[in-house]
């Protein structure tokens, strides 16, 4: 018989916006089992599930579901853990693009996949097969930072019975989960369970380890590795170029959310402008907020171009963050040496750029000031590739690294790189599924 069709989804718990103000408690607080259950029950199974399309991961979402709705729960959970190291992180950061997908969206609410999937890992612990591994292979791979990209490297390399090393060159472990989103979207506690579980397949970590000009590619293979993977990310700061970014106040959104994430305080001005409508800027000017700033967003575009996760923004303006739209700042403005507010331009919108959306164009003469004594700008950034000196490796104009277009093996044999290094700053489900392939490409060699 053919299901109704409920047009409706459930919505999740949220953290009431006069309990956010101050503190950094999660704020999504997700569903109960029955709301999960009944968010099942919206799902029509398809004959062709759009959905898994949809995930970069390709996550059979179809068949979770008809589990889940059969109370099967933990082979629900093995199907979780088969594509994803850390499920309770991801899906509650994930952009969801799965539910872009859902054939239901097309009439109504698509089905909340990510809301069931965290549901599933948050209350029914590891599947049984978790720590399962193929015999060890006595094969080494040293795995570059410890992003989803890294992680998840290191977890598959693991099953595969590989010897994981990952170096990070931070004090702490999970790459932009860890020191780029804040605990009010991803709980640090969450997190660092996921990793501690990922220890148990005997993956060995490394903080505080930069791999750096003294530790070239042929050291680490002289040193016992067979394999290598670079998973670095995207952490320099990319500047908008304009007068005044040298001015006391003035700082990059990595700097400044890296600097909360790992001590828990940083200052801020009375006044906060940030620059920018990505994750990287709503997550800043929440932060700011929440340290007891009037912060505020300045936004080239218009709201339907903003790349950030729209309930992210949706939350911003409920706990009464402004957006000023069309507007893009041109001086940072100083007294004293220090941020004092902003020159700024009304744009309009024209034809469709490069990246697809409307391009903002200035409106002459439209030049007004905006007070500010602090500016995060949060424009963009690009691999920190300056440790990379090995004239072998070739480099994208984004400072990005090349990979051959099979696989993801750099132009060094046995080095193979992945997530945000060979893109630029994206997704962590799209660092994840780098990281399964490269996975398959590593394997693939030592197995020569
Ligand atoms: C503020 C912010 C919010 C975001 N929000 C979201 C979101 O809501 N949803 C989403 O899907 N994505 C989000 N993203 C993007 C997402 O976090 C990244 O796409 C993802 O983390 C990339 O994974 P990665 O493993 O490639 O790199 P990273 O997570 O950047 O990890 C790279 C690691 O390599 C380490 N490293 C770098 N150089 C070296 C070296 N020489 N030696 C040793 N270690 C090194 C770094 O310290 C870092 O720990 C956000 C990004 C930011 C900045
Ligand atoms: S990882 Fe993201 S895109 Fe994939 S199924 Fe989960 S929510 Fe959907
Ligand atoms: S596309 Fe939507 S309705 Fe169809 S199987 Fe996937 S989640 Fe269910």
């Amino acid at each position: 018989m053919k299901k109704k069709l409920i047009k409706e989804r459930i919505k999740p718990h949220l953290l009431p916006v006069e309990e956010r103000k101050g503190n950094f408690k999660e704020v999504n607080l997700g569903y109960t089992e029955e709301e999960m259950l009944a968010e099942c029950e919206r799902c029509l199974q398809c004959e062709k599930p759009l959905c898994i399309q949809g995930c970069p991961c390709h996550c059979n979402i179809k068949e979770i579901i008809r589990l889940v709705l059969e109370r099967k729960y933990e082979d629900a959970l093995e199907l979780v853990y088969s594509i994803y190291v850390f499920p309770r992180s991801i899906d509650r950061v994930c952009p969801h693009f799965c539910e872009n997908t859902c054939v239901i969206g097309k009439k109504g609410d698509p089905v909340q996949i990510m809301l069931i999937k965290r549901y599933l890992a948050d209350h029914f612990g590891l599947p049984p097969s978790y720590t399962n591994c193929a015999p060890n292979t006595e094969k080494h791979v040293a795995v570059v930072g410890s992003g989803p990209a890294g992680l998840t490297t290191a977890f598959f390399l693991a099953k595969r019975g590989h010897t994981a090393t990952v170096f990070e060159k931070l004090p702490v472990l999970g790459g932009l989960m860890r020191v780029g989103i804040p605990e009010f979207r991803l709980p640090k506690k969450i997190l660092q369970t996921e990793i501690d579980n990922i220890k148990k397949l005997g993956v060995k970590f490394k903080p505080n380890t930069p791999v750096e000009e003294t530790c070239d590619f042929d050291a680490l293979f002289s040193e016992g590795f067979n394999a290598i993977f670079l998973g670095i990310g995207a952490h320099a700061p990319k500047w908008m170029k304009i007068p005044g970014e040298n001015l006391d106040g003035s700082i990059h959104a990595l700097d400044f959310l890296r600097e909360f994430n790992l001590k828990g305080r940083v200052p801020v001005g009375d006044k906060v402008a940030v620059i920018g409508g990505g994750n990287s800027a709503i997550d800043s000017v929440r932060v700011a907020k929440r340290l007891g700033s009037d912060s505020f967003i300045l936004y080239r575009r218009h709201r339907n171009q903003m790349p950030a996760n729209p309930p992210e923004i949706i939350d911003a303006e409920e706990e009464g963050i402004p957006i000023h739209f069309l507007t893009n700042p041109i001086k940072i403005l100083g007294q004293n040496n220090k941020v004092s507010g902003l020159e700024c331009l009304r744009m309009k919108l024209g034809e469709p750029d490069s990246s697809g959306r409307p391009r903002p164009i200035p409106i002459p003469n439209s030049n007004f000031t905006v007070e500010a004594d602090m500016m995060i700008q949060a424009i963009s950034q690009e691999p920190d590739i300056q440790p990379f000196s090995d004239p072998r490796l070739k480099f994208t104009r984004w400072k990005t690294f090349e990979i051959s277009e099979e696989i993801c093996e750099t132009p060094v044999p046995g080095v193979f790189a992945g997530g945000d290094c060979i893109r630029g700053i994206g997704t962590v489900v799209e660092a994840v599924r780098d990281g399964k392939q490269a996975v398959r490409d590593i394997h693939a060699f030592l197995s020569k």
